[in-house]
């Protein structure tokens, strides 16, 4: 009976599990961390009195429970690929896992191996990890997530976007796609939640993947500039340096947090799994597909966002394109 591995279980990964049981396939997801849901599980709902902003969050924690109900599903969270060997369409894989090492043939592999996140230390301007109160947009989802009366009372924010993205200098020339989309409903839960917080967001262009500024709370203020500096003042927690777009003159504005919000990068591993697995890689170090999952090798497919940034919504889409390909290549 065919069975088809799955490395990575994030939204991605899950959702293509779950496509390949609806069809009576069962499927193996080998997981390198102790939990299930990717980088998702660490947002926050994002809805706001109880209107939901469709940020697709808690898709993570649902497809992950539905994963560990369904019996064709058998998941290693914890584990890794030691090995691989190829014969004929036919894969013998060793799992490490609980100090063990476990070998399982399947017949097709589908590759969700997600993203992480830009160096945003490498912008040493910015003080990342040097100065209190500096964070990264990930940082704050799990400040909100588990202590957010660290953020204090009426604290005084700023966004900054497209932190190493669009930037072939100094960062990667593309763009990463969500942090348009999501910081306005980031910036809402957190004024939201924290009465009278003040929040700026420091842009440099609008990208349309929707009518992303919808969910920004009115009293957010956009200003198109990149900051150049962010440092301590004697009377405010940080000071961030920018040039003023309206009037051409510097500007020093106090702050109590600073949030950068890092380009998106494939997953750590990737380049180690690609040469395991004999895949390509594009140039922005994303596993190269052709139409949408298709890897350079026969039976192995790619989902989410290993393949370059996209949307919690898109990446299930993209795992249910992925095990739709995998159904007609088993001839299912
Ligand atoms: C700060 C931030 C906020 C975001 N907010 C939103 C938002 O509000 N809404 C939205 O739609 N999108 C948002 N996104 C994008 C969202 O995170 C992605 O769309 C989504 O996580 C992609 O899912 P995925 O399954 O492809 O990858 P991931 O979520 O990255 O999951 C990949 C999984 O693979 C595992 N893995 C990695 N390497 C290996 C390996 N070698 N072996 C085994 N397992 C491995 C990882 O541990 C992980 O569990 C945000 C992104 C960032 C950075
Ligand atoms: S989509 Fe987002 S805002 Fe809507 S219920 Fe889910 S987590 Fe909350
Ligand atoms: S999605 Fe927006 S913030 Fe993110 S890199 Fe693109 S333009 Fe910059």
């Amino acid at each position: 009976m065919a069975e088809v591995l799955i490395i990575g279980g994030g939204v991605a990964g899950l959702e293509a599990a779950l496509t390949l049981a609806r069809s009576g396939v069962r499927s193996i997801i080998v997981e390198k961390n102790t939990a299930l849901g990717g980088q998702a599980r660490h947002y926050n709902c994002k809805a706001v009195d109880g209107v939901c902003q469709a940020c697709g969050a808690c898709l993570a924690l649902q497809k992950a429970e539905e994963a560990l109900k369904d019996d064709y599903i058998r998941i290693l969270v914890g584990a890794e690929i030691a090995g691989l060997e190829n014969d004929h369409g036919s894969y013998t894989v060793a799992i490490r896992y609980k100090e063990q090492l476990l070998n399982q043939t399947v017949t097709g592999i589908v590759v969700a191996v997600g993203l992480s996140l830009w160096p945003t230390e490498k912008r040493g301007e910015f003080g990342y990890t040097q100065l209190p109160g500096v964070v990264t947009s990930l940082d704050l989802e799990i400040i909100l997530q588990q202590s957010p009366e660290a953020l204090g009372l009426a604290p005084r924010v700023a966004f900054v976007q497209c932190v190493g993205s669009r930037d072939s200098a100094r960062g990667v020339p593309y763009c990463s796609r969500v942090c348009c989309f999501y910081v306005p409903r980031l910036a809402n839960l957190l004024q939201s939640s924290h009465t009278g917080s003040e929040v700026d967001i420091f842009y440099l262009d609008r990208q349309h993947y929707e009518s992303i500024y919808s969910a920004s709370p009115p009293s957010c203020r956009y200003i198109r500039a990149m900051p150049g500096k962010v440092t301590t003042a004697p009377e405010s927690q940080l000071q961030v340096a920018y040039v003023d777009p309206l009037t051409g003159k510097l500007v020093n504005q106090d702050y109590d947090w600073v949030v950068l919000c890092p380009a998106i990068l494939p997953s750590r591993e990737v380049s180690q799994l690609a040469s395991l697995l004999q895949i390509t890689l594009d140039n922005g170090g994303f596993i190269a597909v052709h139409e949408g999952v298709f890897t350079n090798q026969t039976g192995i497919v790619a989902a989410g966002a290993c393949t370059g940034p996209m949307s919690i919504i898109e990446s299930v889409a993209s795992g249910q394109a992925a095990a739709g390909e995998m159904l007609h290549y088993l001839r299912i």
